[in-house]
């Protein structure tokens, strides 16, 4: 069973946030862009392991025995294509062991919002077994959460993970409390939150399309 603990958790590390003060710079080249993207996503990690269970273990040193830590909590990390992947290498810098799963979705925005609700297609989906696992869905913008939100009913409709985890970069306000309102089991890791979403659904200021920007097909 998932726990149930609403939580965000806002990431003001000021090294994180001169990342993402790179990240927003439209002058930011896109390999830059791309590797800090991956940058981001191990501080992320990190941050997140903070939640998880640790196993208290010996190892020898090669002068005596040592007492320390090892992660008890198989971890599954998601990655929303196609922006969130340069995070998803960067969250396995922390995660070595992680098992990995990739679901591919768009929004449809041809067919337009209504009240910021697109519908979302998922032309392609594949992941390991989730039930008892921690699985952490790594979607760097949370504009209208249309996409995250369907993404996570889906996963909690065919499997039972021992905890859900979002990881994000930027969210609008109206996203975020979106997430929590519908799924508020969820844990959410962000490093901003925007007050504002246009009319075409992306977050102001936010930083442009992430994944053409990370991809460099602007
Ligand atoms: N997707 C993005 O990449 N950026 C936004 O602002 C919204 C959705």
């Amino acid at each position: 069973m998932l726990k149930k603990t609403t939580r965000v958790l806002l990431l003001k590390h000021p090294y994180m946030q001169e990342l993402l003060t790179v990240l927003r710079d439209k002058n930011t080249p896109c390999h830059v862009f791309r590797n800090y993207l991956e940058e981001m996503g191990i501080f992320i990690a990190y941050e997140i392991s903070r939640d998880l269970d640790f196993e208290e273990i010996t190892v020898k040193t090669p002068l005596g025995v040592a007492s320390g830590f090892r992660l008890r909590d198989p971890v599954v990390l998601i990655g929303i294509l196609r922006a969130a992947l340069p995070m998803v290498y960067g969250m396995l810098r922390v995660f070595k062991k992680a098992q990995i799963g990739v679901i591919a979705a768009r929004r449809i925005e041809e067919a337009g919002s209504r009240n910021n609700d697109f519908m979302v297609e998922i032309p392609y989906e594949r992941e390991p077994d989730l039930n008892d696992k921690v699985v952490i869905i790594a979607d760097p913008m949370i504009a209208t959460a249309s996409t995250i939100v369907r993404i996570i009913s889906r996963i909690k409709g065919r499997w039972q993970p021992k905890k859900i985890i979002v990881a994000a970069i930027i969210g609008s306000k109206f996203g975020v409390e979106r997430l929590i309102k519908e799924h508020p089991d969820v844990l959410l890791y962000i490093t901003a939150v925007d007050e504002k979403l246009n009319e075409h659904g992306y977050i102001v200021p936010g930083l442009g399309d992430a994944g053409d920007r990370a991809f460099c097909t602007e």
